[in-house]
């Protein structure tokens, strides 16, 4: 078997052994109509009509009207837009766990009806970086491609052949599904305890969607070292939150407007933080501190 010795050798010289996966945004929803020009506004359009406020939206209203929705967990809204991806460069042990999100919608490359014979894999970084390892995973990977090819030429076909393929075998494939399950997944996979690959290819997508849609993907705070999401309502502690919810009341009680006005003042990035916080903490401080904005549904 001809296995070169050294590892920059291995990976320079096997040019089918793949390191990056590439994502690409094919489409988002755009509007049409006069009334909203962005994402986020196709999502505020049809919201309001729920209230039938639809008069009330301006240039800048949908950062605080959908930072309300978001806050108060009527995520439904986030269905009217959606998103499609392509993946290259993923394994087939990627496609199979992004396969799992069951909202999501899918076109994957074939294994019977394309070759494999040429077949790139993805090599784990764990892998990559121990020398002893990688030269295992490359003898395996082209005793692999050998086996695919003598089945070939014993003229079994793409779909036989293909039962000697390894998990690492490159799959290119096309991912449709609405804001709602984007940010579903993506809290799902690009957790500590999800796969370094499908960790990094969503947190990838988040990046993207952040860019058309920053107030939907906005309360997702991406660590591009780790590909790990972390939520905004994490990075502040109980006491800072209920001071700075607190604050609010009190200035709202001062102009004697109701509690519940303090979603009008969503704007502001770091009130938005704090009442996310107390809302979804369980400590008795925080309870007490969102229970006293009143009824918040
Ligand atoms: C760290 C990690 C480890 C995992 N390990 C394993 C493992 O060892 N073995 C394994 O088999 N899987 C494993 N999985 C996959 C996991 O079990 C789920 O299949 C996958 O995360 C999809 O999650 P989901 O059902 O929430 O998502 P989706 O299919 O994206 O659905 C989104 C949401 O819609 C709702 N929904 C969807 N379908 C239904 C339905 N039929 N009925 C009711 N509600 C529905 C649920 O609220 C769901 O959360 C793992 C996942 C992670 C993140």
């Amino acid at each position: 078997m001809n296995v070169p010795k050294s590892l920059s050798e291995q990976v320079s010289s096997a040019t089918r052994l793949l390191a990056q996966p590439e994502v690409k945004l094919l489409g988002i929803t755009q509007p049409l109509g006069e009334d909203a020009t962005t994402v986020e506004q196709h999502i505020e359009r049809a919201a309001r009509l729920c209230y039938r406020t639809e008069g009330k939206m301006t240039a800048s209203s949908s950062i605080r009207f959908l930072r309300g929705i978001i806050l108060r967990g009527h995520e439904s809204v986030l269905e009217h837009a959606s998103a499609t991806f392509r993946v290259l460069g993923g394994s087939r042990a990627y496609t199979h766990e992004q396969v799992r999100h069951r909202l999501l919608s899918f076109s994957q490359q074939s294994q019977r009806y394309v070759s494999e014979e040429d077949f790139r894999a993805v090599v784990p970084p764990e892998i990559a970086k121990d020398p002893e390892a990688m030269e295992a995973f490359v003898e395996l990977v082209e005793h692999a491609r050998r086996a695919y090819a003598q089945l070939k030429g014993l003229r079994l076909r793409n779909q036989d052949a293909r039962f000697v393929l390894p998990n690492a075998v490159e799959s290119g494939i096309v991912i449709s599904g609405n804001f709602r399950e984007w940010r579903h997944v993506i809290r799902t996979r690009c957790s500590p305890s999800a796969q370094w690959e499908i960790r990094r290819i969503c947190g990838l997508m988040l990046r993207e969607l952040q860019r058309h849609a920053p107030t939907v993907f906005g309360d997702l705070i991406l660590d591009e070292k780790t590909w790990t999401v972390t939520h905004i309502s994490e990075t502040i502690g109980c006491k800072d939150a209920q001071q700075r919810v607190r604050k609010e009341l009190a200035e709202l009680e001062g102009r004697g407007e109701p509690p519940k006005r303090i979603l009008r003042r969503l704007d502001d990035g770091e009130l938005y933080r704090a009442l996310f916080h107390v809302r979804r903490c369980l400590s008795p401080g925080c309870r007490e501190t969102f229970a006293a904005c009143g009824d918040l549904k």
